[in-house]
């Protein structure tokens, strides 16, 4: 059940109410929807997975790039899913049902993965050392990953190419319904080998260029989501190599991220579209999902889709560093008051920015004054007042100061600053900021507790919630004479 069920069914009349003239039906964008990292969610089971496909509706969506590699049951391929043997879809493969649920919805989606590397595909080299990517300094890569840990390949060893294709061929074919791929190129290595080097990106190519022209042979109006390295020559942010300069066939849609894949304007001008994907309404707030809004309609993009990718995986290595992690179940988006099997994309502070994300990228324009209004309609009801939509606002920036892929907000988490005073990076001054902004919620906290509406009602739950997080002697980490 939604959290608000009264706030679901004003958020479907807004979105059919033609009278506001500040709020246009279509806007710039031709795709909208999210990425979200399926595979890294072992948790939820069919009915959360179409609950979460009914808010992607709610926010105005038609596209869900789904990252399912490494999340179903390949039966040629057991070690791509042996890491992730809790997750609902190995153990109940429903993907496809979904996708027909999707389609009830007018959403497309799109099946993700990274070519020769990342979850699932990272796996392959447990058994075949010998296809290990070659690092900088000439020597197999390390080990590397996110929930799911192994080796990138190298793509120019036949062998490397073979099991991409036959283990693309084999989720295709499982979920022949999908309306295309999403084929993100990886963000933290390339191969260094002495075939690859300067050529890596010809030879990721040739695997991407083959599965796509498979998937067109069956469907062709199927959309295959790439990214510019085949074809712009630009510089790749992070690897010091060059993008290939190889044909484009304008039947791929493009993708860009601000991290890994730059704006390419005459290459956005000859594909069939271009996405722009950035991590604000999974990691940021509302104000840089407008400004992301902006720029990719700036940009000329025909679609903004961006992050809202949120873990549930148990971690079994020191994620990001981060020892304190190692055996404890990631905490999606920071809720820390959520079940393992509850889907964190109801919750308070997530419609904040999926509110945020439905108006903005309907209306890049939308004054961020007219968007407060709207939340507070949305949140408080009869009761909405400005002072009350800053607390939200506020308890949301908490929520996403300072947290990470896979590390909650310090605010929200002892843990957390523990292990930052054990690395020795709580500065004065920072313990002074933490202490400042837990005041802060505590007035919040106290402001509703004659709760006038469920939005304040769930509000202060939130403030205490957090507050609950310090005992006396957590609290003791943020004075100043230790
Ligand atoms: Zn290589």
């Amino acid at each position: 059940m939604p959290m608000f069920p009264m706030l679901v069914a004003a958020t479907l009349l807004t979105l059919t109410s033609p009278t506001e003239d500040d709020r246009r039906a279509d806007g710039p964008f031709t795709q909208r929807g999210y990425y979200i990292t399926f595979m890294r969610m072992p948790t939820y089971d069919l009915a959360d997975w179409k609950r979460i496909v009914d808010g992607i509706h709610n926010d105005g969506g038609n596209t869900l790039m789904l990252w399912v590699a490494g999340a179903f049951r390949s039966k040629k391929y057991p070690v791509t899913w042996k890491y992730n043997a809790e997750h609902e879809n190995i153990r109940h493969d429903f993907v496809g049902e979904l996708i027909d649920h999707a389609h009830s919805k007018g959403i497309k989606v799109l099946l993700g993965f990274t070519p020769f590397g990342y979850d699932g595909v990272n796996q392959y080299p447990l058994e075949h050392p010998e296809l290990k990517a070659i690092g900088k300094d000439g020597k197999p890569v390390a080990p590397f990953g996110i929930g799911c840990w192994g080796y990138n390949l190298c793509p120019s060893k036949p062998e490397s190419q073979r099991f991409m294709l036959e283990y693309l061929r084999e989720m295709n074919a499982r979920y022949s319904n999908a309306d295309g791929l999403m084929i993100e190129s990886s963000d933290y290595a390339i191969c260094h080998c002495e075939d690859c080097g300067e050529h890596f990106f010809e030879k990721e190519f040739a695997f991407v260029r083959r599965i796509s022209e498979e998937v067109w042979v069956k469907k062709p109006e199927a959309t295959v989501v790439v990214y510019p390295h085949y074809f712009s020559g630009a510089d790749v942010p992070g690897f010091g190599v060059k993008a290939a300069k190889l044909p484009f066939d304008p039947r791929w849609t493009l993708m860009f991220t601000p991290h890994s894949a730059h704006p390419e304007p005459s290459l956005i001008e000859r594909a069939k579209g271009s996405l722009w994907s950035d991590d604000s309404p999974a990691r940021k707030g509302p104000q840089e999902i407008r400004a992301n809004a902006q720029h990719a309609r700036g940009a000329k993009m025909t679609g903004y889709v961006p992050s809202l990718e949120a873990f549930t995986f148990v971690a079994t290595v020191a994620e990001e560093g981060q020892e304190w992690l190692k055996g404890r179940r990631q905490v999606p988006l920071g809720f820390g008051w959520l079940d393992p099997g509850e889907p964190p994309y109801d919750a308070l502070l997530m419609r904040v920015n999926r509110i945020a994300y439905r108006e903005f990228s309907r209306n890049p324009d939308l004054a961020f004054d007219r968007y407060k209004e709207i939340l507070g309609e949305e949140v408080f009801g009869a009761f909405a007042t400005p002072r009350a939509v800053d607390d939200l606002l506020e308890l949301q920036t908490v929520f996403a100061a300072e947290r990470t892929w896979c590390q909650p907000s310090p605010l929200t988490c002892p843990e957390r600053v523990r292990a930052m005073q054990a690395a020795g990076t709580m500065t004065p001054p920072k313990r002074g900021e933490y202490r400042a902004a837990l005041d802060r919620i505590h007035a919040v906290e106290a402001r509703y507790r004659e709760s006038k509406s469920d939005g304040e009602r769930e509000l202060r739950r939130i403030a205490r919630w957090v507050l609950d997080r310090w005992s006396v002697e957590d609290r003791k980490l943020l004075e100043d004479d230790r």
